[in-house]
């Protein structure tokens, strides 16, 4: 067994964390965060240094790494800002993989090079207004195959990032079988500017320069050539997915996580009371101390599912317990760091304040985490489905 990085992976590692700290200072990501604005040229300065191929095969123009190198990539953005690693992971870690397994050769020829090249960002819309964890219960956006186009018609909600994005992946009903509810899913990768899309910004608890929409589709026109995958078969896509997903918020937790540690240790050197910095009290220490544990684990469980999938080996209990592991692991590190910095983490001069918010969606986004267990409780534990 060996924990060390590869040469390569070590440059890049350190490869991304001069980016982040020329590109992505955290004083910027501050103003950013307050304007609700994502800087514009900011993934252009990721595909420069190579960061939008990192994972894309060398004939698409990457340079062909695993989910190993994107893990990698992820926690330093995220020790920075979980919002810019969201807005990479939703191009590299979703968007790359969904085209290069799904898409046909025309697809992959034309979105995977210009995605390397940061020329197209991808959203999902998927979740609805009656529930994101029953999604095929709730579903009701159809499209309906008229000719050679498809007619989209329904509404998303917390469809996000559309402020970056050029492409939004749209999953629909194209049919029904009432005994296998997970047949008729049709997805479909769309301009976000074709006729009858329209879109209103979800005020929200963070992340607030990665906005999230309501959509609304109504009769917008798509060539049937949209449709990424089999027609029908879309649920298919989306779980051959759901192992990358789950590494990708796991690794964006680890890395939002530890800056919380850092913020706090940093502040318990500086803070004193007493006479003596309060990192000389125990009851400080320990806080510290169980965040630094907590967050090594979920590093650990992270890099392991992300060693899996590239072995090609099934990680999905592996990848569910990471991104359940690490999302909690990294909310108590924010809940704890707001404890140490008291006051002073209730202001908006610490990023404390941006890290306790950001957690919070990812305890139950992109899956919740009691989900999550249900899964592993099945998978992991052989029990019978519990719902
Ligand atoms: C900031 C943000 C960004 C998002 N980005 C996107 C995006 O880009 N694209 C997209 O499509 N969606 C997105 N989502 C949606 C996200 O995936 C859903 O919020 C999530 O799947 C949960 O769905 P829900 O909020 O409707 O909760 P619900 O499904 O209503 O669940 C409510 C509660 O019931 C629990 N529950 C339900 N069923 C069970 C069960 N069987 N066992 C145990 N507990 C259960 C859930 O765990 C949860 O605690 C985003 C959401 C947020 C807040």
């Amino acid at each position: 067994m060996n924990f060390e990085f590869t040469q390569e992976q070590r440059a890049l590692q350190e490869a991304v964390r001069r980016f982040v700290d020329k590109e992505m200072p955290k004083h910027l990501i501050a103003q950013w965060d307050q304007a609700g604005e994502f800087p514009d040229d900011l993934l252009d300065k990721m595909a420069e240094l190579g960061l939008m191929g990192a994972s894309v095969p060398l004939a698409y123009g990457g340079t062909g790494g695993g989910v190993m190198e994107e893990t990698i990539i992820l926690e330093e953005i995220a020790r920075h800002s979980s919002s810019v690693a969201m807005a990479y992971g939703m191009d590299v870690c979703f968007g790359a993989v969904t085209v290069e397994r799904h898409g046909n050769d025309e697809q992959r020829e034309y979105f995977l090079p210009r995605l390397v090249k940061g020329d197209c960002h991808f959203a999902l819309s998927m979740t609805e207004p009656d529930g994101g964890t029953d999604i095929l219960g709730a579903m009701k956006t159809n499209a309906r195959l008229d000719g050679d186009e498809y007619v989209i018609n329904g509404a998303k909600v917390y469809t996000t990032g559309l402020n970056i994005a050029s492409h939004i992946f749209v999953v629909a009903r194209t049919g029904r079988d009432e005994n296998k509810p997970s047949h008729g899913l049709t997805v479909f990768l769309i301009p976000k500017d074709t006729t009858g899309v329209t879109y209103s910004k979800i005020k929200k608890l963070g992340s607030w320069f990665l906005h999230s929409y309501e959509v609304v589709y109504r009769d917008v026109r798509v060539p049937a050539s949209c449709v990424i995958g089999t027609p029908n078969r879309g649920w298919h896509a989306i779980l051959d997915t759901l192992n990358n997903e789950r590494i990708f918020i796991a690794a964006v937790c680890a890395g939002l996580g530890r800056a919380a540690l850092e913020e706090g240790i940093q502040y318990a050197r500086d803070r004193k009371a007493f006479g003596k910095s309060i990192g000389q009290f125990q009851a400080v220490q320990h806080q510290l101390a169980d965040s630094l544990v907590e967050l090594d684990l979920a590093q650990l469980s992270t890099y392991k599912a992300a060693w899996m999938q590239d072995q090609k080996l099934d990680c999905s209990v592996q990848a569910a317990s990471a991104k359940y592991y690490a999302s909690e692991a990294a909310f108590r590190a924010t809940d704890r760091g707001m404890r140490v910095l008291a006051g002073a983490g209730f202001t908006m001069d610490y990023h404390m304040q941006r890290y306790y918010r950001d957690i919070r969606q990812l305890i139950f986004a992109p899956v919740t985490n009691e989900m999550s267990k249900n899964f592993i409780a099945q998978a992991g534990c052989g029990l019978p489905r519990s719902y």
